[in-house]
């Protein structure tokens, strides 16, 4: 077992239980999970396995029943409110299946949001998001607003709002399952090219084995435990 003082996110023993009494769900049982700087990890399962489950508990979006998750070396139980949020703003990203970006905003502003809600001042977030903008190559398209844009596009503006601020990991839950299998091919290598340039890590949902074989690992989740995937 690797010291979880290099892990930038370790589970130990998560469980969740969704309802009471007669009509308890138990989503996840018991889930660990050892995540490296700079690793990928792919997560695939079955449609309600409990994959965005256990991604909101790694995110600190919502509890487990019981276990531990450790992010960047701090617990993620027992902490305040102000203290989490600060701590998801400097460590983590977030990508979902459909972007969450803010309509009225352009991609800029979106792509900056992060940073200026970490205290930099609105040049140095444009200026940052600016140049995150060119690396997934959209320089051309700051000032349009998400309506304007391609679902690829849109996608592309959701990779360089959740690696603007530099977070030790990404949490992605089916970041390409709403693209066209040519798009999200292009979407998840772009994704994967910027992570490895920026050392972030990653965990990721997703359907596909394909893309899922694109990481440097791949774990299944069934029936509550999360296991070393094998075809
Ligand atoms: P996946 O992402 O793998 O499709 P989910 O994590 O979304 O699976 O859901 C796992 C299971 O937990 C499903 O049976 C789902 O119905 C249930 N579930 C998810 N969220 C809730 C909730 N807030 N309340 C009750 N049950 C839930
Ligand atoms: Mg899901």
């Amino acid at each position: 077992m690797s010291n979880s003082v290099e892990l930038v996110l370790s589970a130990k023993n998560l469980a969740k239980q969704y309802g009471e009494g007669d009509t308890v769900v138990e989503v996840l049982k018991s889930v660990d999970l050892e995540v490296a700087p700079s690793e990928k990890v792919a997560i695939v399962g079955s449609s309600g396995s409990g994959k965005s489950t256990l991604l909101h508990i790694l995110g600190g979006l919502d509890t487990a029943s019981s276990g531990t998750v450790i992010l960047a070396g701090s617990n993620l139980a027992n902490m305040s409110v102000a203290k989490l949020d600060r701590l998801r703003n400097q460590s983590l990203g977030f990508i979902y299946q459909f972007h969450h970006l803010l309509d009225e905003f352009s991609a800029l502003e979106n792509v900056a949001l992060p940073l200026r809600i970490r205290g930099l001042s609105a040049d140095e977030s444009m200026d940052r998001a600016s140049k995150m903008l060119s690396l997934v190559g959209l320089q051309a398209r700051e000032l349009h607003t998400p309506g304007e844009l391609s679902g690829g596009e849109r996608q592309r503006v959701a990779v360089a709002r959740a690696l603007v601020g530099n977070p030790a990991c990404v949490l992605a839950d089916e970041p390409t399952g709403n693209l066209d299998a040519e798009t999200a091919d292009g979407v998840f290598d772009l994704m994967l090219d910027v992570a490895r340039e920026q050392g972030t890590a990653f965990v990721i949902v997703t359907h596909d084995p394909i893309r899922a074989r694109r990481c440097d690992r791949i774990l299944h989740l069934e029936r509550g435990v999360l296991k070393k995937f094998s075809q």
